[in-house]
């Protein structure tokens, strides 16, 4: 797979002030130079986190619209996001499920059309993340041997619905309750490349801590 990838997720959490607060922690850690990191804030705050934020952590929305924008209020389109240099989203996420009723068909118009608004799509732009929804918010992490046991099974679900080449080469991730304690023998599994990190991606030096988890 590729380089060591770690997201936060911060979810719908933040004001101006605590925001500036994490991206002034962000900017004086110390970071893993191979490792890639992506934070996504509320939409309100991206403009803000991406005009004070070191270029080393790029940054990515949490939602986006199925298709061209247009009169569908509330909502943000692809190209709106890549116009203000946003080049990552967060699509799928169990609480988009869960809450607000997202479906699987919905999920995946908005994945191909977001994919469409790159030069050359393909499967170099895509990260899986695999989140326990028992462990999300919960403070119960998966144990190393039920996660790694999930991402061979994606693995293996990518070699046969695309290609083995594919299923080497994309990042799978997990999420669920990692924090400064847990990241470290995760990111020791073969099949772990990384993390999606929700509470503990709100507090800079432990989010710093999972980053450089894989050395
Ligand atoms: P927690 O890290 O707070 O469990 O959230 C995980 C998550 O949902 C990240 O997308």
């Amino acid at each position: 797979a590729g380089p060591f990838f770690v997201g936060g997720n911060w979810k719908c959490n933040g004001t101006k002030e605590s925001i500036s607060k994490l991206v002034s922690d962000l900017n004086s850690a110390k970071l893993e130079d191979d490792v890639d990191v992506v934070v996504a804030p509320p939409f309100l705050y991206i403009d803000q986190v991406k005009s004070s934020l070191t270029e080393q952590i790029e940054v990515s929305a949490q939602n986006c619209w199925i298709g061209k924008g247009g009169a569908f209020t509330g909502e943000m389109s692809a190209e709106q996001l890549k116009d203000i240099g946003c080049k990552w989203v967060i699509l799928g996420h169990s609480e988009r499920r869960h809450i607000i009723g997202e479906t699987d068909e919905f999920i995946g118009k908005k994945a191909a059309y977001a994919l469409s608004q790159d030069a050359v799509p393909g499967w170099d732009d895509i990260v899986v993340a695999y989140e326990p929804v028992w462990a999300i918010g919960t403070g119960k992490v998966a144990t190393t041997v039920q996660a790694q046991e999930v991402h061979v099974a994606v693995r293996d679900w990518l070699k046969k619905n695309v290609s083995s080449e594919v299923a080497a080469k994309t990042r799978i991730i997990y999420g669920g309750s990692v924090n400064g304690g847990n990241c470290a023998e995760l990111a020791k599994q073969d099949d772990i490349d990384g993390f999606l990190v929700g509470g503990a991606s709100l507090k800079g030096p432990e989010f710093a801590t999972i980053v450089n988890s894989v050395t």
